[in-house]
């Protein structure tokens, strides 16, 4: 007698990332609720399972859904604005100003259209990098939109306590201690929200934006209450430089004299990186978010990210805001993180496909502590996947299925995505949203947003494109 499930899909070429990275031809995978019960030859599976739902995936290859351990979902509301400049005069230019007239509606719809980009390239687990607002409405409206997307993710809360010379709005900047309790009132309010699919994290902005006690109180607050810490560090010079001007050493020296760096710390960027350094995250078990696109975009370097994946570090990439990459395309980022390392050590073999491939699931599931769940297909874990259709110019032809996913594939190869065994985007479209109210609602609220927060200004010599 079969065992009834909820879901079936069959007849795919299932990349299971498995340990041994496992592929099966014609293969089927049965989900109940929002997790993976088997997989196997369809043949097998077919005997064992009848579902309600059967998705026929012939022809198409199913992989576990990508992981985008950095963003600033809300910062679609910067993206083509401000393009060309250095990250310190882009954050005080366009961010800051922005973040600080935004209002919670615009925040969601903005927020909304990243997340769907997310899921249009793969992506179903996210990690946000939220400023450190002090309107609790703002996070709220985020969380909502995080939620609505359907994907699965990491909120993480900012701490800034310092750095009003450096243009840090007051809007974005409060005691530590505040902070961080608010950090805890959301984990109390949010954590397993949207059946289990969200929880909260804690944030640090930047070294040149903490004093040394929110550094060490950001520590104690992780310790307490099991949330990890994510961090920009090192992505341009001036890190070590202003560290140096506070506290005589440089950034990652003082963030393992304060106790900051350890297995649960999600370290953003690290492009420059001293010996001192890389020993420093070695000995603390860090993990690396790295930006391949947003390093490029920013003119920012490339980070050694072959070197710190060889001594075992868990690695995950990620698109970062909108604003320094300008698309949150996780299969453009698969590409580049890629290519810029092969740029970088002038050697096309230093990083091969089955490597981005891994560290887009595998290592970020690592990096962020959800290897358990998600990052790979196998009975128990989360049915969190996508299937690809081959089907077009840019992908055609095929051969391999990693090869394809890196190198090849667009967002109009992703044709359905499941998150937490739910089907939120079947045949292109999103089941579960209004996509295109969404992108007009997004477009309103970035107009009048820019209007208001000054940043229209930078369009002054320039035609505008208004499309609704
Ligand atoms: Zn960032």
């Amino acid at each position: 007698m079969p065992t009834s499930v909820d879901l079936l899909v069959r007849h795919a070429l299932i990349v299971t990332q498995d340990a041994q990275r496992h592929i099966i031809e014609d293969g089927a995978l049965a989900v109940r609720g929002d997790r993976i019960v088997a997989l196997g030859p369809t043949a097998e599976i077919d005997a064992a399972y009848i579902a309600a739902r059967v998705i026929d995936a012939g022809g198409r290859a199913l992989f576990p859904g990508l992981l985008n351990i950095h963003t600033h979902l809300f910062q679609a509301a910067v993206k083509g604005l401000g393009e060309d400049m250095p990250v310190e005069q882009w954050v005080q230019a366009v961010t800051f100003p922005t973040a600080a007239a935004m209002t919670p509606e615009e925040a969601y719809w903005l927020t909304l259209v990243s997340c769907l980009e997310n899921l249009r390239s793969g992506a179903t687990t996210v990690m946000d990098f939220m400023y450190g607002m002090r309107d609790p409405a703002l996070h709220d409206a985020v969380i909502r939109a995080l939620l609505d997307s359907g994907l699965r993710g990491r909120y993480t809360r900012t701490i800034v306590d310092a750095g009003a010379d450096m243009g840090i709005p007051p809007t974005m900047l409060q005691p530590a201690e505040e902070a961080l309790a608010h950090a805890q009132a959301l984990q109390a309010q949010y954590s397993g929200a949207g059946d289990g699919r969200l929880d909260i994290g804690l944030a640090i902005g930047v070294i040149w934006a903490m004093t040394e006690a929110g550094l060490r109180a950001v520590r104690r607050v992780a310790d307490a209450t099991g949330m990890t810490i994510t961090m920009h560090v090192n992505e341009t010079p001036f890190d070590n430089v202003a560290a140096q001007r506070h506290w005589g050493r440089n950034t990652i020296p003082m963030l393992a004299a304060t106790g900051v760096l350890g297995p649960d710390f999600i370290a953003v960027h690290c492009v420059h990186m001293t010996d001192e350094d890389i020993e420093l995250f070695k000995q603390h078990r860090v993990a690396v978010a790295y930006n391949a696109v947003s390093n490029m975009y920013l003119g920012s370097g490339i980070a050694p990210i072959v070197q710190l994946a060889e001594l075992g570090l868990p690695i995950g990439i990620a698109t970062d805001g909108s604003g320094s990459n300008n698309c949150q395309d996780m299969l453009e980022t698969l590409k580049f993180s890629a290519l810029l390392q092969k740029v970088g050590r002038q050697d096309p073999a230093c990083v091969l496909a089955q490597q981005a491939l891994d560290w887009a699931t595998r290592g970020g599931a690592q990096a962020m502590g959800l290897a358990e769940q998600v990052g790979m297909l196998a009975p128990g874990m989360k049915a969190d996947f996508f299937l690809a259709n081959p089907f077009t110019p840019k992908a055609i032809p095929v051969h391999d299925p990693v090869t394809t996913l890196v190198y090849s594939a667009g967002q109009a190869n992703i044709e359905t995505v499941v998150v937490a065994g739910r089907v939120l985007m079947e045949g292109g479209v999103f089941t579960h949203l209004d996509e295109v109210e969404s992108l007009r609602q997004a477009q309103r609220a970035a107009q009048t947003l820019a209007r208001r927060a000054g940043t229209e200004k930078l369009l002054e010599r320039r035609g505008k494109w208004r499309p609704i």
